[in-house]
């Protein structure tokens, strides 16, 4: 990884050899330069050591590029005669929009009718978190926690909701502090059977905090 694209393919991930040690430093020195071009003094006391902090949170908000989904899950399936839905609400999502790279925070529901094969549960949390630690848009952090939990375990049907804030907005731009953006996705059974959606829809239903 030559610079911060923000693209960190598979096989470009920090490795425990320190293989990417020099894209740390590399974005120690963009900040250092951001630093100094917002009219700061990299050198006074309080930011000395902020270049590094922010290249390491950088590195781990962006995590879930060289995370991959599958083996987060790994063997935690378990075969289950259900085929009645199951939900897990109100799971923390904290993301970056890749408009602004400013966060955006809510939290999302799953749900999911499985066709006996179910998900241990701090696993779709997981999975969550390996797709919103990357730069992202709210609609398509959504889509793919959608698609993934379908494909995984052949899914009957999986329902979405995401309900979260914008920094983007609320800090800058519209300044609309108390906006809250709500994301859906619905494949399958969720999509076909207004029953079913609705089902879901019933059981998630709590406005954001
Ligand atoms: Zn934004």
């Amino acid at each position: 990884m030559s610079n911060w694209t923000g693209s960190w393919a598979a096989d470009d991930v920090l490795k425990p050899g320190g293989g990417c040690e020099k894209e740390v430093i590399e974005m120690e020195d963009l900040i250092h330069q951001m630093l100094l071009k917002i009219g700061e003094d990299p050198t006074r006391e309080g930011l000395i050591n902020t270049p590094k902090r922010v290249a390491k949170s950088m590195e781990f908000l962006t995590s879930g590029y060289a995370q991959d989904p599958e083996e987060i899950v790994g063997d935690a399936i378990f075969n289950e005669d259900c085929n009645h839905m199951v939900i897990v609400r109100d799971i923390e999502v904290y993301s970056l929009c890749e408009h602004h790279m400013l966060p955006f925070y809510g939290r999302c529901h799953i749900g999911y009718i499985p066709r006996g094969r179910v998900f241990g549960v701090s696993k779709l949390a997981r999975v969550v978190d390996c797709f919103a630690r990357r730069l992202q848009i709210q609609e398509r952090l959504t889509q793919q926690i959608a698609r993934f939990v379908k494909d995984h375990i052949e899914a009957e049907g999986v329902g979405i909701i995401m309900e979260a804030r914008h920094l983007c907005m609320m800090m800058r731009g519209v300044e609309k502090q108390n906006s809250c953006m709500v994301t859906s996705a619905m494949l399958g059974s969720f999509h076909n059977s207004e029953a079913t959606r609705n089902e879901f829809l019933n059981l998630v239903r709590k406005p954001l905090d």
